[in-house]
């Protein structure tokens, strides 16, 4: 009646019958439980170190806008500097020419003098003028340097933000962690060699499982329709069966008999 099954079902996974396939199948089922959890617990970290990097890069974009607003002010600041030393050297020499004035002895030579002072002063007022057009250039470069300082500051608190909570929760979650691990590690003394290697094997298979469930007659891991034989050998949980299409281990939800 079975006949069908013998020929899909792997050969030597058939070898375990009754009730032991039926603790097998058990223990799969708590295995690859604790194995879901620890999944769900590393995507959970890895979740968690994503928000970290990105943090990390919002801080780093403004820790250059930073360092940029303060270069373009730094170089106003430079010119700026330079020009009050070329104004203070410019009124120095309308000093000296004023004070040598004294020693100006034809009404020739005083007239050429005055010119100098005046030609001196027009220089320290060209360099005024330039001194008023960098002051208005530096007002919003103070107030671009203070926002991004503002804003480097306020990137750097949620970077540490992060950083201090998902080290928090890192701990906790490595406790837990610890936990589901001790605890398959002792089903996994509890199944046969055979079949844990193939466990191990189709759990490395991305967004599949190793063990499903059969709903109706559907394999729940891949959602194909299977034989009636199927049905009812993996009810019973008499043999260990395997999804023809997915290779997955199956078992059925038995119901409860009757007292
Ligand atoms: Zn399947």
């Amino acid at each position: 009646m079975l006949e069908g099954v013998e020929e899909t079902a792997v050969p030597h996974l058939s070898l375990l019958e009754g009730e032991h396939a039926r603790q097998q199948i058990a223990i799969l089922i708590q295995i690859q439980q604790l194995d879901e959890q620890l999944a769900s617990l590393d995507a959970h970290q890895k979740r968690h170190e994503q928000l970290v990097a990105a943090a990390a890069v919002q801080h780093e974009a403004a820790l250059l806008s930073l360092a940029s607003a303060r270069s373009s002010l730094n170089k106003i600041n430079k010119e700026w500097k330079a020009l009050e030393q070329a104004l203070s050297l410019s009124e120095e020499r309308v000093r000296k020419l004023k004070d040598c004035q004294t020693d100006l002895k034809t009404n020739k030579e005083y007239q050429a003098r005055l010119a100098e002072i005046e030609a001196a002063k027009a220089d320290g007022g060209k360099i005024e003028e330039s001194i008023l057009v960098l002051m208005e250039k530096a007002e919003p470069l103070k107030k671009a340097v203070a926002e991004q300082e503002a804003i480097a500051r306020v990137e750097g608190e949620k970077l540490q933000g992060v950083k201090a909570e998902i080290e928090t929760e890192r701990v906790q979650r490595a406790g837990v962690r610890e936990t589901f691990v001790v605890e398959r590690d002792a089903l996994f003394a509890k199944v046969a060699p055979t079949i844990l290697k193939e466990y191990r094997r189709l759990m490395t298979r991305p967004n599949r499982p190793a063990i499903a469930r059969l709903l109706g007659n559907v394999c729940a891991g891949c959602r194909f329709s299977l034989p009636p034989q199927f049905v009812v050998v993996a009810k019973a949980r008499e043999k260990i069966l395997r999804c023809t299409y997915c290779e997955c281990f199956l078992y059925a939800t038995v119901e409860p008999s009757p007292s």
